[in-house]
């Protein structure tokens, strides 16, 4: 992972990480982390990188044209190395503008689960305001995310993204000695940690609880969950309500696990919300693909999950696991089109050995229309520009035009697979969803996929992969 501060006080962050785990981890090469001082990159000959607002009010601003240059100088520099170092490069994902994280307290604020997702990435941009923060229009130019640490303003953004990087390094491989320890500390499960004990066995006529000393550690795992969710419900309750639902959601869909792995993966990602979940049912909202999902056990359920779901909601989209729920979903929302998918998941833990003589690449937004024509309507267009733009697509060339293409949907699941007349019979199919696969293990997913009821081509490339086929259905309603 390689870190990347714009600011205007690089010493502060280089000092301020030089130290303990994070100054080995650099050492040691699993991180790197450079600050790029902001004024080297002004046009100004007094070296001036900030200025009045426009319009009166108290304070400076940073002007816009040092932080673009700067930006600028950055995003090339990161750019050579991964032509550098292409040959080396597993994805077609890697090579593409590594995302700016503007820290402000005006952002999304800052969490595990957003630590988790950042964590995946190559390169990392973290761009520090000060004063009173900057000239709004590089914001809209560059910043990918706007990220807060919290509700109160500080100085500056460099204490901020040092949060943050130390937060996320500690979630790279290697960082951490025991890697155990990163997996099982607060916010881990939406749990707070357990209290933990150290020499002397008595301090201060306090003693250790004597479980710990027992050696018998299934006792001691279960006791350390009971005190993990204890202690989450009374300093945490908002964090215990998510635990519990998480509990309730998954102790219902783990008995179908094939076939609701699409439900169970949003949940262990932390990118749904769960509405409702009890012992007969689910339902989720996730946030990337906006869709809902449902499971339940029977009508009646259906019906009082179905309920939860506002019916003013605009261009609603659904994903259910039950018949019924497709049909009453028909009734109520007078929805029109249904798609019938089967789910077939990948349940080893070992990649795939890749086909040779495939180079797979992103596709180009010049593309869209090609792709757009060979996929049909399946999706619309707007969905499949932000696929592209968002580098969620993988694609092989031949001769420098398109010859297949698949990709990550909003949801999670790996799709929009597709082989040009052309071109097929060659094994491009099995080379990209190869790539799929391993990409999704490399993140630590279950790589699964929805194939269209009746699409013999794909089933059979499923099952030669070595995917299992859930014997259920779901519905996509739109
Ligand atoms: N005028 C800005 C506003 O009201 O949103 C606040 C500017 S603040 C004084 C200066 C800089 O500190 C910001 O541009 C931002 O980079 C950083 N900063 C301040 N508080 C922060 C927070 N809670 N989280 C992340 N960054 C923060």
């Amino acid at each position: 992972m390689n870190f990347h501060v714009l600011t205007l006080f690089p010493k502060m962050v280089m000092q301020g990480l030089d130290a303990s785990i994070l100054g080995r981890a650099v050492q040691k090469g699993y991180i790197s982390l450079e600050a790029v001082n902001i004024r080297d990159y002004t046009v100004d000959r007094h070296g001036k990188a900030d200025d009045y607002p426009y319009g009166g009010g108290a304070g400076m601003l940073m002007q816009a044209q040092p932080v673009y240059a700067a930006w600028q100088a950055v995003t090339k520099k990161i750019a050579e190395g991964h032509l550098a170092s292409d040959n080396h490069s597993r994805k077609g994902e890697e090579s593409r503008t590594p995302r700016v994280i503007y820290t402000t307290p005006q952002g999304r604020v800052f969490d595990q689960s957003l630590a988790e997702e950042l964590a995946r990435e190559k390169d990392l941009i973290f761009l520090c305001g000060h004063y009173e923060g900057i000239d709004e229009r590089v914001l809209e130019a560059i910043v990918t995310d706007q990220v807060s640490i919290g509700d109160y303003v500080l100085t500056g953004g460099e204490l901020p993204a040092m949060v943050m990087i130390d937060c996320i390094s500690r979630l790279v491989p290697g960082v951490l000695k025991n890697e155990e320890s990163a997996e099982y500390e607060s916010f881990h499960d939406s749990l707070l940690e357990y209290p933990q004990y150290t020499r002397p066995e008595i301090w201060e006529g306090k003693a250790v609880p004597s479980i710990l000393l027992s050696g018998d550690h299934a006792r001691v795992d279960r006791w350390r969950l009971e005190q993990a969710e204890e202690r989450t419900r009374l300093r945490r309750p908002d964090l215990y309500e998510i635990h519990t639902r998480e509990k309730k959601a998954l102790a219902f869909l783990e008995k179908d696990r094939l076939g609701h792995m699409d439900m169970i993966e949003v949940i262990r990602k932390k990118q749904a919300k769960i509405r409702y979940a009890d012992e007969n049912g689910v339902l989720l909202y996730d946030l990337p693909s906006k869709a809902w999902m449902v499971s339940a056990a029977d009508e009646d359920m259906g019906e009082r999950l179905l309920s939860r779901i506002p019916r003013d909601c605009p261009d609603p989209l659904f994903a259910v696991h039950q018949p019924f729920l497709r049909d009453s979903i028909c009734r109520r929302f007078g929805a029109e089109e249904v798609n019938t998918c089967l789910q077939a998941v990948y349940t080893k833990k070992k990649p795939l050995p890749e086909p040779e003589g495939f180079t797979i690449c992103v596709p180009d937004e010049a593309e869209l229309p090609i792709i757009r024509e060979a996929y049909g309507t399946l999706e619309p267009e707007a969905y499949l520009l932000e696929r592209i733009r968002s580098e969620k697509m993988l694609a092989i060339r031949e001769n420098g035009k398109l010859a297949a293409f698949a990709g990550f949907h909003a949801e999670g699941s790996m799709g929009m697979l597709h082989v040009l007349e052309a071109y097929r019979g060659r094994g491009m199919a099995t080379a990209l969803e190869t790539r799929l696969i391993n990409i999704f293990l490399d993140n630590g997913d279950v790589p699964f996929c929805q194939v269209f009821e009746g699409n013999q081509a794909s089933l059979a490339l499923q099952k030669k992969l070595g995917l299992r086929l859930a014997p259920g259905r779901i519905y996509w309603i739109s």
